[in-house]
């Protein structure tokens, strides 16, 4: 039975592939960890379709699938998976402390940060207001509902170009905003824009506001470069320009770089706090792959090893 204060070997925090491959190692390590699943299960990859590039499925993956199966393995070797997010941390003096859900507390002697990052949004009024009704910043969930409509998509980065060619896939018609000249995205990515047929890219353009009514979105105000607005009608407007890593709980407490990434020292997983790892999206701004996830989980892993070891 839970008490509620619990001294454990190794905190994770964060259910990504990171935090999954994290708790396999220290599973098969025999040093019992204990990972706290946050908010969102199996991160962000359970929001994505089918995953090509994971090396092992030769047919590719459903995310959501890829997760469960990481979490699978985990439990199997024993990893104590636990419902519930961390609240609260106290990282000045070991055992560290953390509070779950603002109750229970847990002393851990080391700890795995493993909480990913999340979509950032332009911050426009109407941006808030219509969330949820058009405004999303996740194509791969919410592009069905837009079926045959017009919908935008903001950001000339890898992903705008992957979401875009995704609802290009479902849409009648996908509008990219990009406030370059220039797409951001690897020339792979593109050239899958650019032979797209039903993909428009409204180069040198900002969003001033998006326009809607109380069935929601139905258009978005533009501004080119130049001065002159104008609107285009679309009933989804979703987000692509890049994410912000979760290290709100950490802030004061661990060195983060000027974004809000932890920074680790060199090619390792170890933070400005001994005995406290890092890894996954929220120490990694720039490739942010499920692969690169779960390798940074496993270092995570072997130096949380060696350093309860010692
Ligand atoms: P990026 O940071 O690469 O791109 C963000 C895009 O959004 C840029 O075009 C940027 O414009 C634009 N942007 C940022 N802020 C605003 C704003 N306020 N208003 C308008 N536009 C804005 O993020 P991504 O998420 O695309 O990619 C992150 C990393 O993940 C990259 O390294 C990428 O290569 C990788 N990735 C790889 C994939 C793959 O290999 N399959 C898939 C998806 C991502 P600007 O250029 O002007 O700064």
């Amino acid at each position: 039975m839970e008490t509620n204060k619990e001294t454990i070997k190794v905190l994770i925090i964060g259910s990504g592939p990171a935090g999954y491959t994290a708790a396999i190692y220290l599973s098969r390590a025999n040093l019992a960890p204990v990972l706290y699943e946050g908010i969102e299960p199996g991160g962000q990859l359970t929001t994505t379709t089918e995953v090509e590039n994971f090396p092992g499925f030769p047919e590719g993956i459903d995310g959501p699938e890829l997760m469960s199966r990481m979490r699978a393995q985990a439990e199997r070797l024993g990893a104590d998976l636990r419902a519930g997010t961390i609240t609260k941390v106290d990282l000045s003096a070991r055992p560290f402390r953390a509070e779950v859900d603002g109750e229970k507390e847990l002393l851990a002697e080391s700890l795995i940060i493993s909480t990913g990052a999340t979509a950032k949004y332009l911050g426009l009024p109407s941006e808030t207001k219509f969330r949820g009704q058009g405004v999303s910043a996740c194509a791969t969930c919410d592009g069905f509902f837009y079926r045959k409509k017009d919908v935008a998509v903001v950001g000339g980065g890898d992903t705008a170009c992957e979401e875009a060619t995704y609802l290009a896939s479902l849409c009648r018609k996908v509008y990219m905003i990009v406030r370059k000249p220039f797409l951001r995205a690897s020339k792979a990515m593109q050239e899958r824009v650019f032979n797209t047929p039903n993909i428009e890219v409204l180069f040198e353009h900002n969003t001033v506001e998006v326009l809607g009514d109380d069935s929601g979105v139905t258009g978005a105000l533009l501004r080119r470069n130049d001065g002159v607005e104008h609107t285009i009608d679309i009933a989804g407007f979703f987000l692509a320009i890049g994410h912000h890593p979760n290290t709100e709980l950490f802030a004061g407490q661990l060195d983060l770089n000027e974004e809000g990434y932890i920074k680790v020292e060199g090619n390792t997983s170890k933070t400005s706090v001994e005995g406290v790892f890092a890894a996954g999206d929220v120490k990694d701004p720039h490739y942010r792959q499920a692969i690169t996830a779960a390798g940074s989980g496993c270092v995570a892993a072997l130096d949380c090893e060696r350093f309860l070891l010692r």
